[in-house]
């Protein structure tokens, strides 16, 4: 299986599906999962094309990683939580269903129980008042 651009996510890139975007740099890309495990559940892509951990060059790798690494206390702080589960699926025996890399970012509460990985869709103002939420926390940070 080779990369295939009309994947959801390259279209959310190159702006053909829309998304509650959080944040952005030169080489990654990141906004909210349309179908939450957990409020804030945010989704961390880079810009470059690539399938998952086995085409992902490793410098595209770190770079995605990275932004991982700086979202990660912001959201934790925007959504209260107690915890973030930091997941990244390979193939679709796996668990990936969209087959551009990613890593996700799901924020955790000690008495909140995770909801089914691609479950139902999240409530569009819920997700809009949760990116507002990181947006500012990254703003203040
Ligand atoms: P994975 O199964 O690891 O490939 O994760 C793909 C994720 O993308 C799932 O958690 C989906 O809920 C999410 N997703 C699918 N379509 C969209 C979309 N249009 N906007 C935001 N998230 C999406």
């Amino acid at each position: 299986m080779t990369y295939d651009d009309s994947n959801v996510f390259a279209k959310i890139l190159r702006g053909e599906l829309p998304c509650h975007k959080v944040y952005e740099d030169d080489e990654t890309f990141a906004f909210l999962d349309i179908m939450p495990r957990a409020d804030g559940h945010t989704l961390v892509i880079p810009k470059t094309s690539a399938m998952n951990i086995f085409d992902v060059d490793t410098e595209t790798l770190c770079t995605t990683i990275k932004t991982v690494q700086r979202l990660a206390p912001v959201i934790r702080n925007a959504m209260k939580a107690d915890g973030l589960l930091i997941q990244q699926f390979n193939e679709e025996a796996a668990g990936q269903t969209v087959f551009h890399v990613h890593f996700h970012i799901i924020p955790r509460w000690a008495e909140v129980a995770l909801k089914p990985h691609a479950g139902d869709m999240g409530d569009s103002e819920t997700l809009a008042a949760n990116s507002e939420k990181i947006i500012a926390a990254l703003e203040a940070a």
